[in-house]
């Protein structure tokens, strides 16, 4: 599971709650408000602008301190997580390898006026394009509006080489523009990647690539019929397979070497293999040899194995995540999209996170939760910092900022489960909001601004800590309870639960007592960033008329929403106007608390039981709708800011440095490489499917 963006028991990644640490950083250093007036040799961390994106870099910490083995064996991992990068393109929708693919050479070769409006928007969709992997937004999944014209893209196409052109055999230029000029130019084809509107068909209705010809009903039916309620090991059904339907007939087309997505399966298992000669220990290279198992014979089963090696892997200093993982991008939660990180231990950040892990049972014990859903035992729950060194597929260049994975529920409840946070993403996210104006803005008085100035930094750590290492992993399902019986809830539901954990948690004694935190009143600067970020600013993320679609959004304005209306006649939470402002204002944070831990303990009851009525009526009522008042107020606050509401990273360039043999004799890294130029190249050196699959 991601962090902060999440699912049920998914690879967790936490896609940011960026608006928090856009936010923190803000307050955090409110020095060097201009980027330009830094030092010569100091790291950039902001890059380029543009639509509601921002690209940053990251600083892979620590890299020179490594030894030989471990950089090439960093290199070769790398490679890997760069080759799969295809797969996601199309598994977001069919169109987008050829969009992509028609866009860059209409970029790289147009000779016409490129200061023309036609074409600098044109830049802008196609950047857009490589940030969210696709045609549709990367979080609200809607499809995006060109602004260009179709007689503009049609004489541009027109004029550049055909032959570099994603033409099907036989086709003309003509005809390639009538094949996909409605899935770029109409707003009613393909509108939408993952819809998840109650009671449309989630299949049809989506333009994700996951299926085939086949209904929401025939999809439910299919793999119902594989599930057997009484198997304690299930496997994570039809997770790596488009599922079509041919001649009347529904069938899986399988991603591994020899099926679907070979092309670029085979070379990531090339790369993977190189990774095996230099692992790290024994361990280490059983769970790459599992791996490359896993990408030829496609079996669930040896995914499996390879999630539990994994798990078992915990004293490598190098980790990495190499495979089809989260579910987000599908509608019912299944299907996988493929994604990878390689990534070393933080030494000296772990401690604090080894600290939670040590006294996970201790937390279990003492949950606001019903005895019967709390688990006798909490297993495995192993936490670490780790620096992040390469990002791809569904973590690039939008990523989390923390992962737990695997994301079987059983193995995670016999075998536990790794819990990380990736500390250089965080601090680039920090450093790259510095002296924003976010803050000014949004925050009721100096006195809050002041709590998250001194305590914002510590308790939001805390917080994603806590919601990866205990938050997910706690509580378990009653006897015979379908993991999947919320169905298009459970992602929110699981990130609610997550989130609530941590922010019961982050306000109790045992802060303090281990340490963790400096001051009794830290967790203040948490929830009133939660409460603000919840009821609010997070709403700068959606467009005006849209609903809340996302999970990890819809799990922030549930807690949020819910605790505001429960407290309403103690006045826990008020939303205040000052000066035709709106504004949280917390009166009472320790009923506040007690409010986190009631609706924890009801969230519990819904997972544990799978009371799907209850996770529709809580998401459904608190977490979807928006109030197009407040909305348009917060949009307007926020547009005078100039802030981009999305960041994503531009990866670091590895070299391998060789002798006259062909030996690496050291790995360096890099960070020159601009937005467009990472993008191109990798569309060249990477480009390993046909554009339509
Ligand atoms: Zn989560």
């Amino acid at each position: 599971m991601s962090l902060c963006d999440g699912s049920p028991f998914k690879l967790f990644i936490m896609k940011i709650p960026f608006l928090q640490l856009t936010m923190i950083a803000t307050i955090l250093t409110a020095c060097n408000s201009n980027p330009n007036a830094s030092v010569a040799d100091e790291f950039q961390y902001a890059d380029e602008t543009f639509a509601d994106l921002q690209m940053l870099r990251y600083k892979v910490h620590g890299f020179d301190e490594l030894s030989l083995k471990q950089k090439e064996l960093i290199y070769y991992l790398s490679e890997a997580a760069l080759e799969g990068r295809d797969i996601l393109f199309d598994q977001n929708g069919k169109y987008n390898l050829v969009i992509r693919k028609l866009l860059e050479t209409v970029y790289t070769e147009y000779q016409g006026d490129k200061t023309d409006a036609n074409f600098i928007n044109m830049e802008t969709y196609l950047k857009r394009v490589w940030f969210s992997n696709g045609i549709h937004h990367h979080y609200g999944c809607e499809k995006f509006i060109p602004g260009f014209s179709p007689e503009f893209l049609r004489n541009a196409m027109q004029s550049v080489n055909p032959d570099n052109l994603p033409l099907k055999e036989g086709q003309t230029v003509e005809q390639l523009c009538d094949e996909v000029f409605p899935i770029i130019f109409n707003p009613d084809v393909m509108s939408k990647r993952v819809n998840q509107a109650d009671g449309e068909d989630l299949l049809l209705t989506s333009a994700c690539n996951y299926y085939e010809g086949v209904t929401q009903k025939e999809a439910e039916e299919f793999y119902l019929r594989m599930k057997d309620v009484n198997d304690p090991t299930p496997v994570m059904y039809g997770m790596n397979s488009r599922l079509v339907k041919e001649n009347g007939k529904l069938q899986e087309k399988v991603w591994k070497v020899g099926g679907l997505y070979t092309e670029a399966i085979e070379k990531i298992v090339g790369w993977l293999k190189k990774a095996e000669g230099v692992a790290e220990n024994e361990q280490q290279k059983l769970v790459i040899q599992k791996l490359i198992q896993f990408y030829h014979d496609g079996d669930l089963k040896t995914f499996d194995d390879y999630s539990i090696q994994w798990v078992k892997d915990l004293d490598s200093r190098i980790d990495f995540v190499n495979c089809f993982t989260e579910s987000y991008g599908d509608p019912l939660g299944m299907k996988a999209s493929w994604e990878s990180i390689v990534n070393f231990k933080d030494m000296e950040a772990t401690k604090r996170t080894e600290i939670i892990s040590d006294n996970a049972q201790w937390f279990e014990d003492n949950s606001p939760v019903d005895s019967r859903f709390k688990k006798d035992v909490v297993k495995g729950v192993s936490a670490k910092v780790i620096t992040a060194a390469m990002l791809g597929g569904d973590l690039y260049p939008s990523t989390a900022i923390g992962i737990n994975l695997p994301n079987s529920n059983w193995i995670r409840s016999v075998h536990g489960s790794k819990s990380v946070t990736i500390g250089n993403l965080t601090d680039a996210y920090s450093k790259a909001a510095r002296g924003n104006g976010f803050a000014q803005e949004f925050v009721i008085s100096p006195n809050e601004i002041e709590l998250m100035e001194t305590y914002g930094d510590i308790t939001d750590n805390l917080h994603t800590d806590l919601h990866e290492c205990l938050g997910h992993g706690s509580g378990k399902l009653l006897p015979g309870v379908d993991p999947d019986t919320l169905k298009a809830y459970g992602s929110t539901i699981e990130e609610a639960r997550a989130d609530l954990f941590g922010l019961y948690y982050l306000a109790d004694d045992k802060m303090l007592e281990l340490g963790l935190t400096p001051h009794a009143d830290a967790y203040k600067a948490q929830y009133y960033s939660y409460m603000m970020n919840g009821l609010m600013t997070q709403l700068v993320r959606i467009e005006l008329g849209n609903n809340i679609e996302e999970a990890h959004m819809r799990n922030r304005a549930l807690i949020a929403r819910w605790a505001l209306e429960k407290g309403k006649d103690d006045k826990v939470v008020e939303l205040v106007q000052k000066e035709g402002k709106t504004y949280v204002q917390i009166n009472d944070y320790a009923k506040l608390r007690t409010l986190f831990g009631q609706l924890l303990g009801e969230i519990q009851r819904i997972k544990s039981e799978g009371d799907f009525v209850a996770a529709r009526d809580l998401v459904e009522g608190y977490a979807v709708k928006i109030d197009s008042t407040l909305h348009k107020e917060i949009l307007e606050r926020y547009k005078k800011l100039n802030l981009a509401p999305y960041k994503g990273f531009i990866n670091p360039v590895y070299t391998a440095v060789k002798d006259s043999v062909g030996n690496i004799t050291d790995v360096t890294v890099g960070y020159e490489e601009g937005y467009a130029e990472q993008m191109l190249r990798y569309s060249r050196e990477y480009a390993n499917l046909p554009y339509r699959n």
